[in-house]
C-alpha cells in the first residue's frame, strides 16, 4: 500500500523568535529516519512560517494552521491560500478542532476550504474527531464520517490529504487513545473511503491519529496497521517530538 509514515508537529499559538530558533536547532540536530521512511512537517505560527522555512533542515516541511476558504480580499486578519503557495509553504492544517469550537468552523465550511486549498496545490492535513459526548453516546463513527463525507463531497483527488483523527477529549488533555480505540476508528475511516470514495483512496490516505501523543505512547500506537503517523501538539513544542518521529521505524 506504500502508505509512508507522517509525523506533524502543530505548534498552536505558541513560540517566539528566541523560542522557534531553539526548536529549529533541535530538529537541525536530529538524528531521524530518513524521507523514505518518514515525512515530517512542522505548523508554526503564521508570522514564524518564513523563519523556519528558511532555517529548518530541507528534509523537514512546514504547514500553516489554517487558510482562507476564497481568494483573499477583503478579509480582516485571514491569510489566503495563494499567500501560503507564494511562501512555498507546502502544508496547511485544516479543521483542527480548536478551530471548530472556538471558532465555529463548521464540517461544511472545512470541507469548502479543504477544497480551495487543494485547488491552488497546497496539500492538506484534515482534521476530524469526536468530542466525548459523542463518544460516550456510542456515535463516533458517525460523528467522524460526517465531518469526512464534508470534505469527500467537495473533492475529486485525495492525493494530497492526510487525514488526521483527533479525538477531541484527547486533545491537550493527556487522555490518549488506546492503540485499540484509535485503530478502530482508522479503520471504520478506511471502510468509509472505500465504500464512499474508493478502494484506492481507503487504501493509500494516509490516516493519522492526533490527541496527547508523547514520547512514551508513540511507539504503541504506530505499531497499530491503520496508524499512519500523527499529529503531535504540545510533544512537538519538546525534544521528545524526536522520539516520535523515530516511532517510524
Ligand atoms: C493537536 O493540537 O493537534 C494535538 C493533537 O494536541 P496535543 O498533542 O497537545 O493533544
Amino acid at each position: 500500500m506504500g502508505r509512508k509514515f507522517f509525523v506533524g508537529g502543530n505548534w498552536k499559538c505558541n513560540g517566539n523568535t528566541e523560542e522557534v530558533k531553539k526548536i529549529v536547532a533541535s530538529l537541525n540536530a536530529a538524528q531521524v529516519p530518513s524521507q523514505d521512511v518518514v515525512e515530517v512537517v512542522v505548523s508554526p505560527p503564521y508570522v514564524f512560517l518564513p523563519l523556519v522555512k528558511e532555517s529548518l533542515r530541507s528534509d523537514f516541511h512546514v504547514a500553516a494552521q489554517n487558510c482562507w476558504v476564497k481568494k483573499g480580499g477583503a478579509y480582516t486578519g485571514e491569510v489566503s491560500a495563494e499567500m501560503l503557495v507564494d511562501l512555498n509553504v507546502p502544508w496547511v492544517i485544516l479543521g483542527h478542532s480548536e478551530r471548530r469550537a472556538l471558532l465555529n468552523e463548521s464540517s461544511e465550511f472545512v470541507g469548502d476550504k479543504v477544497a480551495y486549498a487543494l485547488s491552488k496545490g497546497l496539500k492538506v492535513i484534515a482534521c476530524i474527531g469526536e468530542t466525548l459526548e459523542q463518544r460516550e453516546a456510542g456515535t463516533t463513527v458517525d460523528v467522524v464520517a460526517a465531518q469526512t463525507k464534508a470534505i469527500a463531497e467537495k473533492i475529486s483527488d485525495w492525493t494530497n490529504v492526510v487525514l488526521a483523527y483527533e479525538p477531541v477529549w484527547a486533545i491537550g488533555t493527556g487522555k490518549v487513545a488506546s492503540p485499540a480505540q484509535a485503530q478502530e476508528v482508522h479503520v471504520e475511516l478506511r471502510k468509509w473511503l472505500k465504500a464512499n470514495v474508493n478502494a484506492d483512496v481507503a487504501a493509500s490516505t494516509r490516516i493519522i491519529y492526533g490527541g496527547s501523543v508523547n514520547g512514551g505512547n508513540c511507539k504503541d500506537l504506530a505499531s497499530q496497521p491503520d496508524i499512519d503517523g500523527f499529529l503531535v501538539g504540545g510533544a512537538s513544542l519538546k525534544p521528545e517530538f524526536i522520539d516520535i518521529i523515530k516511532s517510524a521505524e
